[in-house]
């Protein structure tokens, strides 16, 4: 993980510096008080040379102390060095100081003065002073560490998590934190200053339930047993159907910082538990939704990542899955997927015909510069390999030699005309290293579409910069199919978005000849290749809404009769989007997992390592539900922790 520009420097703690900034513009507020309200006199990241002479009074826990000399204090805000009287008269503030464990935490009283010529540390904030100690209280030790909090990173994450409130007090942990609070506020203001008030057409920031009932489609959710024998609630996989029924109430526009459960456990960039900012606008197209969240970003994006240029750009889900295999392309480099069925259409080779001559076949190919040179031949092998066992997918390479011809399997069988076409088709380059995938469409695409990303790792790993994590490409990707052909059973369909997005107008009509070849009003935020947010424009009548549940998705209409008899009394066109704020912060902070931006995640199976949660409990506790444990065989043989 990349630390902070502002921590590399080693210059403040997080968060300070763009408070700062901002209280210096006119129109901004007042740089925060951290001291108001409490007993210190200052925080450790505050004291500057113009604080020489004044007594105060911090608070922090000890980092280190070397040989009763110093020691580094440390609060959330920064480090001051503390300097240990070794005077007698002192002795006890000495002894006490020497004596505590590194972690404890203390109140030292003392006078700043400048450190000796010589000896300031550019480095740190305050690294021109020290605080000569007068009086000092040890308010809480600190017992022996599972480890040394500066070497925290590297510990193992079941580690970090099990002493996450010690994890919480890393640099890391403490930045990514603020800043999420930071933008989340920032969005607030956004919503609510910049777009609305209360008594007028404004956003409105309602709390929706969490505990519902079990909702078609989508993913699967956790149940919540009721004292109603048989009956459960669901907790909402997203507050989908209370936002469109709040637009139904004539809230007109919604907002939710929300939190959504899916019990499909945790990724790196899922957990069961996640935060959406969660929005619905009535009377709104495509159009109105993706610039309100441009506005909302660039409003809230932190000044020390850069800026962000709006309108984002737009691809279609055909132009994504053609050029970059999947619908969520990261468009910061190239090596996009090339179509060059035209060129080898004429050719002689078996496999090449076999694919073309399928309605829905296809040749594609990617180039990989300088792949020669950078990929070993163990990295092909394993490219070839992975597309085989992820998507059957068979792979050939081609390689452009160093006096630009071609080295391939293939090349006995393309005249020269049709070789130099190749190489102007894919651009190549001496070095240049080309994989091309023949078969059904989609299949070939996602097989490139995932060798571009894999091939990008190796390039990085031999130290080509591809992907900078400090540039931010932000793209939406529209028109999606309204429905895609089930995972587990290709002949039913399932809903590509979820059940409630709208058909696109001008294929309305398909929906009832041909659903398959409805696009639909569906849009997904991408950034950097990850999806960070997706939304719709509903159906807002009764009756297409009905026709699509049940006579495409073939669900039981009834578990969603309230939404569908709420749309019979005058609901208004409305649409909407979620933006996924773990993942959006984990991207903006560049961190490798949506863990590093949430306070106390769920481990990969969706534990809490720190309190042991899911937890037993006892049969008792389990009557009022009328739920008796059903034990897995190998749980009742060995020895049942409740009995
Ligand atoms: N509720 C949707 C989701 O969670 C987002 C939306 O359509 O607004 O993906």
């Amino acid at each position: 993980m990349a630390l902070p520009r502002l921590l590399a420097r080693g210059l403040a703690w997080p968060g300070c510096g763009r408070a700062l900034h901002r209280a210096t513009s006119a129109s901004a507020p007042a740089a925060p008080d951290f001291n108001s309200f409490v007993t210190r006199t200052n925080t450790c990241g505050e004291l500057r040379s113009a604080h020489v002479g004044q007594e105060v009074t911090l608070y922090g826990w000890i980092q280190y102390q070397r040989q009763g000399l110093f020691l580094v204090l440390r609060d959330f805000q920064g480090l001051t060095q503390i300097i240990i009287p070794q005077d007698e008269a002192h002795s006890h503030v000495k002894k006490l100081l020497s004596d505590a464990p590194v972690e404890s935490v203390v109140r030292v009283t003392g006078i700043v003065s400048l450190r000796p010529p010589g000896q300031e540390n550019l480095k740190m904030s305050t690294g021109d002073i020290e605080v000569k100690v007068e009086t000092a209280e040890i308010l809480n030790s600190c017992k022996k560490l599972p480890f040394e909090i500066k070497d925290f990173i590297k510990k193992t994450e079941a580690l970090r998590m099990r002493y996450r409130y010690l994890d919480l007090r890393s640099f890391q942990l403490q930045y990514n934190l603020r800043l999420r609070s930071q933008i989340v506020m920032r969005m607030r203001e956004y919503l609510c200053n910049l777009h609305a008030c209360v008594c007028s057409s404004g956003f409105v920031d309602v709390e929706t339930p969490t505990l519902f009932k079990r909702t078609p489609g989508g993913a699967k959710e956790f149940l919540v047993p009721s004292r109603e024998a048989g009956k459960f609630y669901s907790l909402p996989q997203s507050p989908q159907q209370f936002k469109q029924l709040l637009m139904v109430g004539g809230l007109d526009r919604y907002f939710q910082v929300a939190r959504c459960y899916r019990d499909e456990g945790s990724r790196p960039d899922r957990q069961p538990e996640f935060t959406q900012i969660d929005i619905e606008m009535s009377f709104v197209d495509q159009a109105g939704i993706q610039r309100l969240i441009e506005g909302l970003l660039q409003y809230s994006w932190p000044e020390e990542r850069g800026s962000i240029t709006t309108p984002f750009p737009s691809m279609t889900y055909e132009e994504a899955l053609a050029d970059y295999g999947t619908d969520k392309p990261d468009t910061r480099f190239g090596m996009k997927i090339v179509d060059i069925g035209d060129f080898l259409r004429r050719s002689d080779i078996q496999f090449v015909q076999n694919a073309l001559s399928y309605p829905h076949g296809t040749v594609k190919a990617i180039c990989i510069p300088q792949g020669v040179r950078y990929l070993k031949n163990k990295d092909l092998e394993s490219l070839k390999e992975s597309a085989k066992s992820q998507f059957n997918q068979e792979i050939m390479e081609i390689i452009c030699r160093p006096d630009g011809s071609l080295k391939s399997l293939l090349t006995k069988f393309l005249g020269e005309k049709q070789q130099s076409e190749l190489i102007q088709a894919l651009n190549m380059q001496v070095d240049d290293l080309v994989l091309l995938a023949a078969g059904e469409y989609k299949q070939v695409c996602s097989a490139l579409g995932s060798l571009r990303l894999e091939s990008a790792d190796i390039l990085e790993a031999a130290g080509l910069v591809l992907r900078d994590p400090t540039v931010f490409h932000f793209l939406w990707v529209v028109d999606f199919p309204l429905f895609l052909p089930k995972g587990e059973n290709p002949t039913e369909l399932e809903s590509a978005h979820h059940p409630f997005t709208a058909p696109h107008p001008s294929d309305t009509s398909l929906l009832y000849s041909d659903p398959t070849k409805v696009r639909s009003q569906h849009y997904d935020l991408v950034l950097n290749g990850n999806e960070v947010g997706g939304g719709s424009i509903r159906i807002h009548r009764a009756e297409q809404q009905r026709f699509v549940l049940e006579k495409v998705l073939k669900e039981d209409s009834e578990v969603l009769s309230h939404l569908l008899e709420a749309l019979e009394f005058g609901a208004p066109p409305h649409g909407g989007i979620a933006l996924g704020l773990d993942r959006l912060i984990s991207l903006i902070v560049d961190a490798p997992s949506i863990r590093d931006v949430i306070a106390f995640p769920k481990s990969f199976k969706g534990r809490d390592l720190m309190g042991s949660a899911p937890d037993y409990v006892t049969p008792e506790e389990l009557e009022p539900y009328h739920i008796q444990v059903s034990w897995p065989l190998a749980e009742k043989e060995a020895k049942n922790p409740l009995t």
